[in-house]
């Protein structure tokens, strides 16, 4: 299938459509994302914390598919106990990207995020942000961004920075369509990537108003889902082990939701998070 792409607030290109490998253990990484890449992904969401960027690497080598036809993304993790401030701290963020790339195989990275933003430590991510800039700067990743970022964050870094996230990775799905994030994000040219997109598969696939609509294009829920972030401009990661879902996540073009279908999904929203609020996360 042909994934419609997105251009970046710096003129980089994301696919619309990406796989995400959160809760994939290394080893099976591997035929996950090869299974991804043969159904036609060409981006790949993974993280520090994953602990699959091996698996991940390994998988995007043994592919084949030229460099610049694909998209890595991964993020720096918390560790909470770590000082970000000053050069030792930039230092600390220079080193787990060295080490992230290591495990990936990669020369240069295609997005690189902060994980989340940690805002019961100030302006610990500022600081974070610097050494992106620097990394940045140096053409070791083409585009860098955020993930978690609420709208004081987002305000704050917006303030703060000389180079502007091109995107903020959220959780977003119909119960939690994130109307507020959206429109900051629009008006300071930030794309919208969905984390969770289909809802972590659960109760949001088996909603009676969602197969109705699934019915009326002759399609599954999660087609349907994913349909729809795409006609909202958002980027979605969905996250599949079984090769059936993988092709059938990415086989998401050949319909259109009207206004109907739109306004059926809107009446889904119930502001209910599934995974943590950002403002109290600092697992680490
Ligand atoms: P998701 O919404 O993508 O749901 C994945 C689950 O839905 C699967 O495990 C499976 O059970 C089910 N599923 C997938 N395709 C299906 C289909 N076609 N039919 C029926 N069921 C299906 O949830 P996710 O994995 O939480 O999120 C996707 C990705 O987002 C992650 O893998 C990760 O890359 C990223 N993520 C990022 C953060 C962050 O903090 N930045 C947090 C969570 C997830």
């Amino acid at each position: 299938p042909q994934i419609p792409a997105i251009t970046l607030n710096n003129g980089v290109r994301i696919p619309q459509l990406g796989f995400g490998v959160w809760q994939v253990p290394d080893a099976e990484a591997v035929p996950a994302v090869r299974a991804a890449l043969e159904a036609g992904y060409r981006s790949i969401d993974t993280a520090e914390i994953y602990e699959n960027e091996t698996g991940t690497g390994q998988a995007v080598l043994e592919s084949g598919i030229a460099r610049d036809e694909l998209f890595v993304t991964t993020k720096l993790w918390n560790s909470g106990t770590v000082d970000w401030s000053g050069e030792q701290g930039r230092d600390r963020v220079l080193r787990a990207f060295d080490a992230s790339l290591d495990r990936l195989r990669l020369d240069v990275l295609d997005l690189y995020l902060i994980h989340w933003p940690r805002p019961m430590h100030g302006n610990t991510f500022l600081n974070i942000w610097r050494a992106f800039e620097q990394l940045h700067a140096e053409g070791r990743v083409r585009a860098i961004g955020v993930s978690n970022f609420r709208v004081p964050d987002l305000q704050l870094l917006l303030k703060e920075a000389e180079v502007k996230p091109v995107l903020n990775q959220i959780e977003l799905h119909p119960y939690f369509p994130q109307a507020e994030l959206r429109a900051l994000h629009a008006e300071h040219g930030i794309a919208t990537e969905a984390w969770s997109p289909l809802g972590q598969g659960k109760d949001l696939l088996a909603e009676p108003a969602l197969l109705a609509v699934a019915a009326k294009h002759g399609r599954t829920a999660a087609q349907v889902v994913l349909r729809w972030h795409l006609q909202s401009g958002v980027i979605a990661i969905p996250k599949s082990v079984t090769p059936a879902r993988i092709r059938e996540n990415l086989d998401v073009t050949g319909f259109e939701l009207d206004a109907e279908d739109l306004a059926a999904i809107a009446g889904l929203a119930t502001e209910q998070r599934i995974g943590p609020d950002p403002a109290g996360f600092d697992w680490n």
